[in-house]
């Protein structure tokens, strides 16, 4: 009889990510709904869907971080490496060139306020009925078509402005609500001469749009005192947001094809010229703020786990 002792099988700890941060929590949720956005590329008939699924599919399977010590000693999670597909519809691509947009244009906002201390900061949304989501396309061009209008009237005296377009999806489920959310500078002068009312807005704005109906129109002026960076998460959020993304396949695909090469974001007057200074630099969606490649911290790496939907680390 054999007597020699069994082999033990070393049982692996388990670390999940979700664990270690709420953050970890949000990026298990974003490639969770990019696994959803997979599924529904892989089930499209176009040529082009399946390349799109295989790379959402491939997405960051695995996130490297180094290990920070932060004054009190606790330990913090930096993303050092991860490769993303960059699939424009992606959930986890567009979140993280949001947070690079947000990080960029942070970054220059302080020098436009030096550059243009005294201009005021108007926050302008501006809608136009929900269409169907086969004449988004079309929708687009009309609403952008409209916005031009717009500028170029005597009235607007904004200085320089940042315009986003943003789509969110009807409650039928087939329609699809385009509208645009402005940034505008405004010279000192536009409170005391040239200030337009809400309903002033209104009636301008039916007039771009060449519409037999009152469109819907929100402005809000940012305070004196406050910093004009609060409204970047609202100007700068996803053009589509991700519980829209993932609702249904149909309404999905119809809006990728819809929203090919589209612009989502750009940028008029004077902030022009800053924006172009960023629009040049590359795409990094792994650290904006990061400041070498090399690191000589202590990392931790993740791997996606499809079937729980988790990144985990096998200790
Ligand atoms: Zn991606």
């Amino acid at each position: 009889m054999d007597s020699s002792p069994k082999p033990t099988i070393k049982k692996r700890k388990i670390f999940k990510l979700s664990d270690a941060s709420v953050a970890g929590q949000i990026r298990d949720k974003h490639r969770a709904n990019a696994q959803k956005i997979s599924g529904y590329y892989a089930n499209a008939e176009e040529d082009g869907f399946a390349r799109y699924a295989w790379r959402v599919k491939n997405c960051s399977k695995w996130l490297e971080f180094d290990l920070l010590h932060d004054d009190e000693d606790k330990v913090q999670l930096k993303l050092r490496d991860a490769r993303f597909c960059r699939v424009r519809h992606c959930p986890v691509c567009q979140w993280r060139r949001s947070l690079m947009w947000k990080a960029r244009i942070c970054k220059i906002l302080p020098q436009i306020i030096n550059d243009y201390p005294k201009h005021r900061w108007l926050f302008i949304t501006l809608t136009i009925k929900n269409c169907h989501i086969k004449q988004l396309r079309l929708t687009l061009n009309q609403i952008n078509k409209s916005f031009k209008r717009l500028t170029e009237l005597k009235i607007w005296h904004f200085k320089g402005w940042i315009k986003s377009v943003e789509v969110t999806r009807g409650r039928d489920g087939v329609s699809a609500h385009p509208h645009l959310h402005i940034l505008a500078m405004a010279p000192p002068s536009y409170f005391s001469h040239g200030y337009i009312s809400q309903a002033k807005w209104v009636d301008i704005w039916q007039q771009c749009l060449k519409v037999n109906y009152q469109p819907v129109v929100h402005v809000s002026a940012i305070a004196k005192h406050q910093d004009p960076k609060i409204i970047i998460p609202e100007i700068l959020k996803y053009q589509v947001k991700e519980s829209d993304l993932v609702a249904d396949a149909e309404w999905f695909l119809e809006l990728t094809r819809q929203l090919h090469k589209s612009r989502g974001i750009s940028a008029g007057g004077v902030l022009k010229e800053y924006m172009r200074d960023l629009e040049e630099k590359s795409e990094d969606l792994v650290n904006e703020n990061k400041q070498t490649q090399a690191s000589e911290e202590e990392s931790l790496c993740f791997t996606w786990q499809a079937r729980i939907e988790k990144y985990l680390k096998y200790i």
